[in-house]
Order: structure tokens, then sequence, then C-alpha cells
């Protein structure tokens, strides 16, 4: 016990996943308890997902530690827009406008995904899972996570954030994202005082309808007020909302990993639907 305490203490990556890992599972089994499928066809649909863990975990890794070398390269030159403010302490004022700051970042991230068919055709495998729950939250394509790693990397250095404000704000994120993926939606009225400033699953669920314009809303990743503040804000009733996106609806495909993996490899195709407003 002592030496799995201290292992945990000097390796807080390993800390971090293990606590992640924890709180899907536990969701996980709650969705079960409470949504009318049955244990072995949401096995069937989380089990593509879980996959996509074992591609992003390397990727992910390795480019963590070029992370951690630029924000301490920006720090002791003193480079980025967060060194050119002169902070007395670098306390609670610091931190909260280098996470904002960073979740603006995330929330321009979001939008070039979504508008370059390059980049599309790597995030649309994060769409194209018909039924959203809380293992659609790792459904990433391998490329995606390297090209979102690398994303974060031209933040930090254009930001330049010590490494405490990059670790408060992966474990925000990291919690924000599960709980916006999970069945669990707010009732109107806590969504509504809730929403206000933070992304909640109703909020994210309108992201993952089938069809323009919902996809094309609600970017935000933690916070909510970007959307507020350049007009990609979008609400629809559960009742509304239908998982997927309208180009790969096709089961056989978005339930087999290996077809999956391939997507970003074909050739795009576009839907529009213009007439449908928010
Ligand atoms: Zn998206
Ligand atoms: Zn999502």
């Amino acid at each position: 016990m002592v030496q799995l305490r201290s292992f945990f203490s000097t390796h807080e990556d390993a800390a971090q996943i293990l606590l992640y890992a924890v709180i899907i599972t536990l969701l996980w089994f709650a969705e079960v308890l409470v949504t009318t499928d049955g244990l072995k066809s949401k096995w069937r649909h989380s089990s593509v997902n879980l996959l996509f863990i074992f591609t992003a975990l390397p990727v992910q890794l390795l480019l963590t530690g070029f992370i951690v070398i630029i924000s301490k390269w920006a720090n002791i030159g003193h480079w980025g827009i967060l060194n050119l403010i002169h902070w007395r302490t670098k306390g609670w004022g610091y931190y909260l406008t280098g996470f904002v700051l960073l979740d603006l970042c995330e929330y321009l991230y979001h939008v070039i995904m979504h508008k370059f068919d390059v980049l599309w055709k790597f995030h649309l495998v994060h769409h194209s899972d018909l039924k959203v729950d809380v293992s659609t939250t790792v459904r990433e394509h391998p490329g995606e996570t390297f090209i979102r790693t690398c994303f974060l990397t031209l933040w930090v250095f254009i930001l330049g954030p010590v490494i405490g404000v990059l670790i408060i704000r992966q474990i925000f994120q990291t919690f924000s994202n599960i709980i916006a993926h999970t069945e669990f939606r707010l009732s109107n009225r806590s969504n509504k005082i809730i929403s206000f400033l933070f992304i909640t699953p109703n909020l994210h669920h309108v992201h993952h309808h089938y069809r323009l314009p919902y996809t094309d809303c609600n970017y935000g990743d933690v916070l909510s007020i970007w959307d507020r503040l350049f007009g990609t804000y979008g609400e629809l009733d559960r009742e509304d909302t239908n998982f997927g996106i309208d180009t790969h609806m096709d089961e056989n495909v978005n339930g087999k990993f290996i077809n999956v993996v391939r997507i970003p490899f074909q050739k795009l195709e576009r839907k529009e639907h213009p007439g449908d407003q928010i």
C-alpha cells in the first residue's frame, strides 16, 4: 500500500489516468441502471469507443513531454501573452486568466476542426457515434489526438502559462468532457443556470445532433461563454436530438473500430441543410 501511494505521488499522469478510468467506469454503470439499454448492447457500443484509449495514450504521453518543455522555456524567457502582464504573485488571478485564455484557444481549435475538410475528416470520427454516452468521450481518432496536442503546444507557445495552469486546466477539462457526454441531461431549469457559464450535457448533445446547423454550434470546451459571444450557441430538445453525422449514418461503419479508423482517408461528402435555423 505504501509502495502504491509513493508510486502515484511521483507519477501524477498515472494517478490522473486511474482517477478518470474509475469515474468513467462508475458513470458507465450508472447509465446502465437508468437507461433502457441492456448491458450487452451498451457494452457492444462502448467497446468500440474504448479501443481509442489504446491509440490515443501513446500519442498523448509522447507529446505531453514536449508541452512541458515549451511551458518551462516560455517562463524562463518571460515569453507569451501571460508574461506580458506584470503579476505581483502568480496567484488565483493569474491561474484564472490562464484558464480562461486556454479555454478560448480550445474553442478556436474546435471551430477550426469543423471548418477545414482535411481536419474535419479526423474530427468527424468523434461525431460519428450514433449513440452518445460516457464512452463517446474517448472516441477520438489518433490523428485528431496528434493534431489536438500540436495545437495545444501552439497555444502554450502563444500564452506561456506555467505547468500548474496546464495541470488544473487538464483536470477541469477532463471532468467537463466526461460529464458533457453522459446520458444524464439536466432539467431545463438547472440547465438554464449552469449553461450560463459552463458546457452541460444538454448543450453538448446539441453539438452531436446529426445535421447542420446544430453540428456547428456549442463548440465550447469547459465554458459556454464563447458560444454566446461569437453567436454559435444553440439549443435543441432531447426528443428532437438524433446523434451521429449525416454523411456517416451506417452502423456497419460506425460500429467497427477498423472501419472508423479509415474514415479520414476516404473521400469526404458534406451535406448542407440551409433551410434549418437554430
Ligand atoms: Zn465537434
Ligand atoms: Zn463530443
